[in-house]
């Protein structure tokens, strides 16, 4: 017999709660294969319907910490060093290139107003200068005189070369608002040494970023981790109020995810995994380092960003990982790696997400081949649409029930009605003036909350479903032989 949405509920937030939210639906992991799509078919990125665009670059798969994947990091990315980027980022100015000529020559994409830019993925900042320079000039084959750029990366890199890439960055690729983004995790140098991060920066370091960031009229931004193995509540306050002494503008707040079997070298530590506080105290620890964080006058924007008062009050406020809670109002472009991409029809009723080939090589090939990139697609139909929707407002903290009438025609209670209903029973989400949000409990278990939206679905997993024309074009109609900057 099917169990109960409220049992499902209590077993899914007695399981480890992951970042799977901030990914939208699908997961890239769970992301068909492309080949069921005609493999000249290309996606279209057309203005006109009135949408604006967000573009996501990973310029190469690599990071270099002396332990693998930092211990607990589950992103797509290889062992590397900043010599073995330049192959890839070559490879990246080539597919942008080839993308932007196919849509110039549909009269779209170069029109597009880009709202934020994002570099991310492994370490971005461990590009060299002169492909890094080659690669922001290429995108601005495209509208970005309007948009955010951050480049995200481990702090000391930001410091090195000479040139350095913040320099390289605002020469290169004329926008109107620039970021760096750190990954700091902790301030404490035992904790930094056990992840292999020792060379990535100390805490002296992270503050000569901030400052280096500021000198340039950059923001700074950065990620902290809290419920580390064996970390008190104390060690979890002081890492947050060290964060915010540092000047930053922004700040990224994650519980490390973390248990057996995630495949992460920590997870297979059974002394770490030890260490771990079960849920009701990890949900503890999430509720003291936010009201921490809110009594020192920081604003939560989303499930895991802050942002100081007077940094929330200015249009230097960090926009791009909002518009990714928006597709209804932003299509996404990626670029790279791993990247996504992600259209959907002017009704908002279809969609298609996109995913490039992960590895390095893969992605390579994929280039040179000279065709699309992508290797998996998503197509979405009216309910994906719908719990696609929802779980990208629900990372944002407010879904408005008439924006969900006004988008898909049906009301929210009647689609969803007993996943919400037991969401709220069990404290996780509350509603006032037509928005639901999450309560401080409900942001922990998060991804809970997401699992039983999801159980809702009707879906039609066959993968085959009619790409609607107005998503694609066929790449062919472009002469190869052509200059892509023609
Ligand atoms: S440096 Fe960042 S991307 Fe690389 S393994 Fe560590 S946490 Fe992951």
């Amino acid at each position: 017999m099917p169990i109960s949405v409220a049992d499902e509920l209590r077993r899914r937030m007695a399981r480890p709660q992951r970042h799977r939210l901030l990914h939208g639906y699908p997961l890239a992991a769970a992301l068909p294969s492309a080949d069921h799509l005609d493999e000249h078919r290309e996606l279209t990125f057309d203005p006109n319907r009135g949408r604006e665009l967000i573009v996501g670059v990973l310029p190469h798969p690599y990071c270099n910490p002396a332990v693998t994947g930092c211990g607990f990091c589950t992103f797509p990315h290889e062992p590397g060093n900043a010599a073995k980027t330049t192959a890839v980022v070559k490879r990246v100015v080539q597919e942008i290139e080839a993308k932007a000529f196919r849509q110039k020559h549909l009269g779209v994409l170069t029109n597009a107003p880009v709202t934020a830019i994002y570099f991310g993925g492994g370490t971005a900042n461990l590009c060299e200068p002169d492909p890094f320079a080659d690669l922001c000039q290429t995108l601005d084959l495209m509208a970005v005189g309007a948009a955010e750029v951050t480049l995200e990366g481990v702090p000391a890199y930001f410091l090195r070369g000479t040139p350095r890439l913040t320099d390289v960055l605002q020469k290169n690729l004329s926008a109107r608002h620039y970021r760096i983004s750190m990954g700091i995790q902790t301030f404490d140098e035992a904790r930094l040494k056990q992840m292999g991060r020792s060379a990535f920066g100390t805490p002296a370091t992270f503050l000569e970023v901030v400052r280096h960031a500021h000198e340039l009229g950059f923001t700074a931004s950065a990620d902290l981790l809290f419920n580390l193995p064996g970390q008190t509540r104390g060690e979890m306050l002081a890492d947050v109020d060290r964060a915010i002494d540092l000047g930053l503008d922004h700040l990224g707040l994650y519980h490390l995810v973390l248990f057996p079997g995630l495949g992460t070298p920590w997870s297979r530590d059974d002394d770490l995994l030890a260490e771990l506080p079960d849920n009701p105290r990890a949900a503890d620890n999430w509720l003291a380092v936010r009201e921490h964080l809110l009594a020192r006058g920081w604003v939560q924007t989303s499930l895991t960003n802050f942002e100081p008062a007077a940094a929330h009050a200015t249009d230097r406020r960090y926009v791009y990982e909002e518009c990714s809670f928006r597709p209804d109002r932003y299509e996404a472009i990626g670029f790279g790696p791993s990247a996504t991409s992600y259209v959907s029809a002017k009704d908002f009723r279809a969609a298609v997400k996109t995913l490039n080939p992960t590895s390095a090589d893969g992605y390579a090939k994929a280039v040179d081949a000279g065709g699309r990139v992508w290797d998996k697609a998503f197509v979405y139909t009216p309910h994906d649409q719908r719990l696609f929707w929802l779980v990208r407002r629900l990372a944002a903290l407010a879904i408005d029930t008439r924006e969900y009438l006004a988008l898909f025609g049906t009301q929210l209670v009647h689609d969803f009605g007993e996943a919400f209903r037991a969401c709220h029973a069990a404290g996780l989400l509350g509603e006032a003036d037509h928005v639901i949000r999450p309560t401080p409990l409900g942001m922990f278990y998060s991804d809970s909350i997401a699992a039983v939206l999801a159980r809702t679905v009707v879906r039609d997993a066959d993968g085959a479903r009619p790409v609607p024309k107005e998503l694609v074009h066929d790449a062919r109609q472009f002469d190869a032989s052509h200059s892509p900057m023609g």
